[in-house]
């Protein structure tokens, strides 16, 4: 099975960040971040650190799965947390 590297759609966890997103710190550990909409409405991190592109669009992961203080992110936001888990 070959995996193609172009033009893919987004991987499980990935989620599309929109050209011309705007680049913010996280106020937990100072990483660049931008935000994006999950496909439930809600605002995710996504660190530009793991940003992968794939034909004309970027994929992020969420800024959760690598944050140090990723524990007070969960507190604050679990209901996002658990659409990731699912
Ligand atoms: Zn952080």
């Amino acid at each position: 099975m070959i995996q193609h590297s172009f033009a893919d759609g987004p991987q499980p966890g990935e989620f599309e960040v929109p050209n011309g997103s705007t680049v913010k710190r996280c106020q937990s550990c100072g990483a660049m971040i931008t935000w994006v909409t999950t496909a439930k409405g809600n605002a995710m991190p996504v660190d530009l650190a793991r940003l992968r592109v794939s034909g004309l669009t970027s994929y992020g992961r969420s800024h959760f799965a690598t944050c140090p203080d990723a524990v007070a992110w969960r507190r604050a936001t679990r209901a996002v947390i658990q659409d990731i888990l699912k």
